[in-house]
C-alpha cells in the first residue's frame, strides 16, 4: 500500500469539512492529517481534531485560544489561533489541502497553502471568483494541481478530456433552481430565513443555500468553471435540473455528451479528489435508476432569478466586475440572515454595487482585496441607510 497521503483541512468545522472528516475516518489507514482549522466552534474543531489525530488545530477567532488549548489538553496536538496563525498554518506541507472556509475569508489561506501543498481541492469557490486569474497563475508557477469538489465542476473534471480540449464545445452547469424553482417572482421576493435556508436536495452551510435560493450560487459556479477549465464564457451553459442527479455534463464536437452522475452526497466528489486518481469506497447514498422515476430539464429563467445573467456580464467586464458581485452577494447575505432586509433586496444590494463602482484595472492579490474591502463597506452603507428602515423582513 502507499504512503498515507497527508491532508490539511481548512474550515474542518463546515458542511464540507465535516464530509471531508467522514470520508478521512472511513479510511484511516489512508490519510495523515496535519493541520485542521475552524473560524470559533472550538468544541467540534477539538474533537475532529483529536478524532482524525491532527498533528495542529488552528481557531481563526484569537479570543477562543484559551479554550481550545484546554480542550486539547494532554493530546500532543497542537493549537493555534487568530488570522495569522491560520495564514501560517497554511504553509504546513501537504500532498493535498482541502479549502472549505466558506467566502473570500479563504483567499490568503488558498494562496498560501500553495507554498506548501502539492495539491488544492477547492470547495471554497469565492477566491475564484474574485481572484481566478491570480489563483490560477500562482498555481502554474508553484506547480500545484487545482481539484474541484464543488459536484458540478468534479463531475465535468471527471469528463473532461484534456488531452482533446479543441474537441470540447460546451460545458453545461445543471443547478437544481433551488427551493423557490416553482415559486413566482412576488413570493420569491417575500421568502422567509427559514424558507429560504431550506434547500430541496442539498444539506449546506447557511451561505451557500442562500446562494442556491438567489441562484448566485450558478452565477458563481460559472465564473469557477471558466477559470478551473479555461474555458470562454459563450462555451458555459446552465440547466435546470431539479433532480440533482446529473452533476454536469460536457459535450464534444461530434455530439457526445459526457455526464457524471450520483446521489446528491457531496462524500462522493470530496472522495474523489482526494484520493485522486485513485477511488475510495465510500458509505454515502447511491443512486437506484430503478426508483428514478423521471430526470427532467429546463431553461434558464432570467426574470424570476435574475443572478444568472450577471456571471456573464462579469466574464464580459473585468475581474472588478466579478469581485464586486462577489463581495455585495456576501453582505447582502449577511445581512438578510441577519434580518435586516428582505430577500428580494438581496440583488438589488449586488445591483446598486455594480453600478457604484468604476471599471478599473485588477492585477495584484492586493488590488483584490483592497476593491473586495471597499465593496463591503459601500453595501454595508446602502444596506444601513437605504434597506433597514424600509424593508420588514419575515423570519
Ligand atoms: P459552512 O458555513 O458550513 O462552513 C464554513 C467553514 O469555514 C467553517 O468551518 C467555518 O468555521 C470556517 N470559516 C468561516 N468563516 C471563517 C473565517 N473568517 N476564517 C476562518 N474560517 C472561517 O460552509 P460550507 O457549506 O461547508 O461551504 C464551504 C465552501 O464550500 C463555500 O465556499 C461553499 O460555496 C463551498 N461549497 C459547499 C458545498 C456544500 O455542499 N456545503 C458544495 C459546494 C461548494
Ligand atoms: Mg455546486
Amino acid at each position: 500500500m502507499s504512503e498515507p497521503r497527508k491532508i490539511n483541512i481548512f474550515g474542518v468545522t463546515g458542511s464540507i469539512g465535516q464530509s471531508t472528516a467522514d470520508v478521512i475516518l472511513a479510511h484511516k489507514e489512508r490519510f495523515d492529517v496535519q493541520v485542521v482549522t475552524a473560524h470559533s466552534n472550538v468544541s467540534k474543531l477539538a474533537e475532529l481534531a483529536r478524532l482524525m489525530k491532527a498533528t495542529h488545530a488552528i481557531i481563526a477567532d484569537k479570543s477562543k485560544f484559551d479554550a481550545l488549548k484546554s480542550e486539547l489538553s494532554g493530546s500532543g496536538i497542537q493549537v493555534g489561533a487568530g488570522r495569522s496563525a491560520l495564514l501560517e498554518h497554511a504553509e504546513v506541507p501537504a500532498d493535498i489541502s482541502m479549502m472549505a472556509i466558506v467566502g473570500m475569508a479563504g483567499l490568503e489561506p488558498m494562496m498560501r497553502a500553495m507554498n506548501g501543498s502539492k495539491a488544492i481541492a477547492i470547495a471554497n469557490k469565492e477566491p475564484l471568483v474574485a481572484a481566478g486569474p491570480i489563483v490560477i497563475a500562482r498555481a502554474k508557477e508553484c506547480g500545484v494541481q487545482l481539484l474541484p469538489v464543488d459536484s458540478e465542476h468534479n463531475a465535468i473534471f471527471q469528463v473532461f478530456d484534456q488531452n482533446n480540449r479543441a474537441a470540447i464545445s460546451r460545458l453545461i452547469l445543471t443547478a437544481s433552481g433551488g427551493p423557490f424553482w416553482e415559486w413566482p417572482k412576488e413570493k420569491i421576493e417575500l421568502a422567509t430565513r427559514q424558507e429560504a435556508l431550506a434547500h430541496p436536495n442539498w444539506v449546506m452551510g447557511a451561505k451557500i443555500s442562500i446562494d442556491s435560493a438567489t441562484m448566485m450560487n450558478k452565477a458563481l459556479e460559472i465564473i469557477e468553471a471558466h477559470y478551473l477549465f479555461d474555458m470562454p464564457a459563450d462555451k458555459i451553459d446552465v440547466i435546470i435540473h431539479p433532480q440533482s442527479l446529473v452533476h454536469s455534463m460536457v459535450e464534444y464536437n461530434d455530439g457526445s455528451v459526457l455526464s457524471q452522475m450520483g446521489a446528491s452526497d457531496m462524500r462522493t466528489p470530496i472522495a474523489n479528489i482526494i484520493s485522486y486518481p485513485e477511488r475510495l469506497t465510500t458509505s454515502g447514498k447511491r443512486l437506484n435508476f430503478k426508483t428514478i422515476s423521471s430526470l427532467t430539464f429546463f431553461d434558464r429563467d432570467d426574470v424570476r432569478f435574475p443572478a444568472i445573467p450577471l456571471a456573464y456580464e462579469s466574464l464580459n467586464s473585468g475581474l472588478y466586475h466579478s469581485i464586486t458581485m462577489n463581495a455585495a452577494n456576501e453582505i447582502a447575505v449577511e445581512g438578510f440572515l441577519n434580518g435586516k432586509m428582505g430577500f428580494g433586496e438581496i440583488i438589488n444590494c449586488i445591483r446598486y454595487a455594480l453600478d457604484s463602482i468604476t471599471k478599473q484595472n485588477i492585477s495584484t492579490l492586493d488590488d483584490v482585496i483592497m476593491l473586495d474591502k471597499h465593496v463591503r463597506i459601500t453595501t454595508r452603507n446602502y444596506i444601513d441607510t437605504s434597506l433597514t428602515n424600509r424593508t420588514v423582513s419575515i423570519i
